[in-house]
């Protein structure tokens, strides 16, 4: 039967009548909902898909009880998500003319493959937009309440991954001899690898006294800071069980005694 062109339904591929769709890639912070920025709140509570990673918390996925979530993590026992798989879902949720929302841990553009996303986004011509989160190393540097940029510590920060990639490792030598001098090192994904991390800082020449803090779960209630120094560290990491996710603060910017945190974190060490 002849239907006419208004009865055609909107999932049909021809149908002109919805607006094309549009993925926003979000940076979700670091666990506290409250430090979503007000753009990220309001785009999650206007999204209908959302591919979240496993660091993303109930709290945040609260603002979206009415979207499909999927879950593309690569953690939590599950199999992980090929890249390429979550590439291929951006395009074809946002094709069918949805508002998607890809919701990243931390910030979008530290360690969270976004470049994969964007130029897969790029290449099928797909509008998105990326809203950038507060990073997990800045959370942490809240909660040990330290500047990263102490004047009289550090004149940058370099944001690393103790995970090298495809087989490229992580200039360790050249970091340590900047470090030593004027360099805080923001390390995430170190848990797993603290005695390498040691040993390759060490060897590049940093002091066995600089100060590290670890701060595992930063901005959520189980956070915890750990205060030791670089010598010290795959010792001290293991006796108080320190677990991913946490991030490492290390060089002269964290000066154990600079302030009441780490004296009180120092003092509670003492005391077991
Ligand atoms: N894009 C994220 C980083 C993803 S890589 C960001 O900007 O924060 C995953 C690593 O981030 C973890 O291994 C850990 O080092 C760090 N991380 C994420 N959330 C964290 C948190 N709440 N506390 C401490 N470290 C965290």
């Amino acid at each position: 039967m002849h239907r006419p062109v208004s009865a055609i339904p909107q999932s049909h591929p021809h149908a002109r009548a919805f607006p094309p769709g549009k993925v926003y890639l979000i940076g979700a912070g670091p666990g506290d909902v409250d430090l979503l920025t007000l753009k990220a709140a309001r785009l999650i509570e206007q999204a209908e898909v959302v591919l979240v990673d496993d660091l993303v918390g109930a709290d945040v996925l609260a603002l979206c009880p009415a979207a499909r979530v999927i879950a593309v993590g690569k953690r939590g026992g599950a199999r992980s998500t090929s890249q390429h798989f979550i590439d291929r879902l951006l395009v074809r949720e946002a094709r069918a003319g949805r508002r998607v929302v890809r919701l990243k841990g931390g910030d979008v553009s530290l360690f969270g493959r976004a470049a994969e996303e964007i130029a897969a986004l790029q290449a099928a011509a797909i509008d998105f937009e990326v809203v950038p989160g507060v990073t997990a190393g800045l959370a942490a540097a809240a909660a040990a309440q330290c500047s990263l940029t102490h004047r009289q510590h550090a004149h940058g920060v370099a944001f690393i991954t103790a995970q090298g990639s495809d087989g490229v490792d992580v200039a360790w030598p050249a970091l340590a001899a900047v470090a030593r001098d004027a360099l805080t090192l923001v390390v995430y994904m170190a848990v797993a690898r603290v005695t390498a991390l040691r040993e390759s800082l060490l060897a590049g020449g940093l002091p066995g006294h600089t100060p590290v803090l670890a701060v595992e779960n930063a901005s959520r209630p189980d956070q915890r800071i750990v205060a030791t120094h670089l010598a010290a560290m795959a010792d001290d990491f293991a006796a108080r069980r320190l677990l991913s996710p946490a991030v490492l603060l290390i060089g002269g910017a964290m000066k154990a005694y600079a302030n009441p945190v780490l004296a009180a974190a120092a003092a509670a060490e003492a005391t077991g």
